[in-house]
């Protein structure tokens, strides 16, 4: 039988999952990562760069590095959020003869769909490669907001890269698959997705259907389309940026190299304070000066990243408390919470969820994979 592959496509990451011997598992990229930055580039060679490769120039090839696409999927120009996403990136966006969007990359422009396809054409060929045999079937998960005509994009996408979508199904609905969660009738379940770009959050309810198969049921979803790991990543960014002009009186942000060593800086202290308390920030020759080349060091603790991200962890817990009074239930109905998205990895956000619904999540299966592995 030909092998299916679960793909979660998301704003910043993807990751890929097959079934093997009865148990799904993620299957590692070329670059033998376990998630792939949702990242479309053409180079300034003119070669097309797809993920890690695709982010490490996106500062200094703004113009011609495609990221968060998922926003803008299934979405007409003319859209006011999709006004207000398009100021924020730094590529071009036109309107699209029937009022859809097109991106620029190099001098063709492309739809959303085109570029996710290319970002799935990578995934698939990536497992292919893995496997040792040709994959053609896919089932892709989406947001549990997304509307037909998102859903519907999706699926082409995964069309133009070759993939025959069987299915397109809910992030958190996957996310309960992967821990079997579908198992219990009346289990009511609250997803807590904390990924890059976005935050959602979704009360489930298994109900248990005629024909003997039980369902997943959407109660409530709420969420905040601005709100992510990104966000943080600025904060921090700024902080360095901030004490680095103190001690020095240059302002490194103003370089576009020195800023995307920033933004990458700042993004890799923030995973390591997720294990440990304290970490080195350490930029060589980040600039210079008259007294020559300038390094860059600072050492940021996991208590002054928790005061960094407060009004976004702040955020997030006011969402989930309007979600859960959207949902037909109280805090202390729900039966299991379920951490998703790689900033959950963060402790302090751990701790949050934890004492807002007074029982401690379930993260054995990696936040940032467990979309996959229910896909
Ligand atoms: P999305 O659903 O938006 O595609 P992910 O679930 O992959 O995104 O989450 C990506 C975010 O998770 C990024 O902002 C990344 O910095 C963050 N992240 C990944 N690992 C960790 C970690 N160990 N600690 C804190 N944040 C992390
Ligand atoms: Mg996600």
């Amino acid at each position: 039988m030909a092998k299916i592959i679960g793909i979660d496509l998301g704003t910043t990451n993807c990751a890929v999952a097959i079934v093997q011997s009865g148990e799904p598992s993620i299957i590692e990229n070329a670059e033998g990562a376990r998630t792939t930055p949702s990242v479309v580039a053409m180079s300034k060679t003119g070669e097309r760069l797809v993920g890690l490769l695709a982010k490490r120039q996106g500062v200094t090839n703004p113009k011609n590095t495609v990221y968060q696409i998922k926003r803008f999927i299934g979405h007409n120009f003319d859209e006011e959020a999709v006004q207000k996403d398009k100021a924020a990136v730094p590529f071009e966006m036109r309107k699209s003869a029937n009022g859809g969007i097109e991106v620029q990359m190099g001098d063709k422009w492309y739809r959303p769909e085109e570029i996710s396809a290319m970002i799935l054409q990578k995934l698939k060929q990536d497992a292919e490669a893995k496997l040792g045999e040709t994959i053609t079937e896919a089932v892709i998960t989406v947001p549990a907001y997304f509307n037909d005509t998102q859903r519907q994009a999706t699926r082409d996408a995964g069309k133009i890269a070759g993939l025959d979508v069987k299915r397109i199904i809910n992030e958190p609905t996957a996310a309960a698959l992967a821990y079997g969660f579908n198992k219990k009738k009346n289990e009511k379940v609250v997803v807590f997705d904390f990924g890059g770009g976005t935050f959602d959050i979704s009360v489930l309810e298994v109900a248990s259907a005629e024909d003997g198969e039980n369902s997943i049921e959407v109660r409530s979803t709420d969420g905040d389309a601005h709100l992510g790991g990104k966000d943080l990543d600025q904060n921090i960014m700024h902080w360095i940026a901030d004490e680095f002009k103190k001690e020095s009186g240059i302002d490194v942000r103003n370089d576009p190299l020195g800023r995307q060593r920033l933004d990458e800086a700042a993004e890799k202290a923030k995973i390591e304070l997720s294990s440990s308390l304290e970490t080195e920030i350490n930029i060589p020759f980040i600039t210079s000066d008259a007294s020559g080349p300038r390094n860059l060091l600072l050492k940021l603790t996991r208590a002054k990243l928790e005061d960094i991200a407060r009004e976004y962890i702040d955020r997030a817990m006011q969402i989930s408390k309007r979600a859960m009074e959207a949902s037909p239930f109280k805090v202390g109905d729900i039966n299991e919470v379920i951490l998703v998205g790689g900033q959950t990895r963060m402790p302090a956000i751990q701790k949050a969820v934890e004492e807002f619904f007074g029982k401690k999540p379930h993260m054995g299966v990696n936040p940032d994979e467990v979309v996959a592995i229910g896909a």
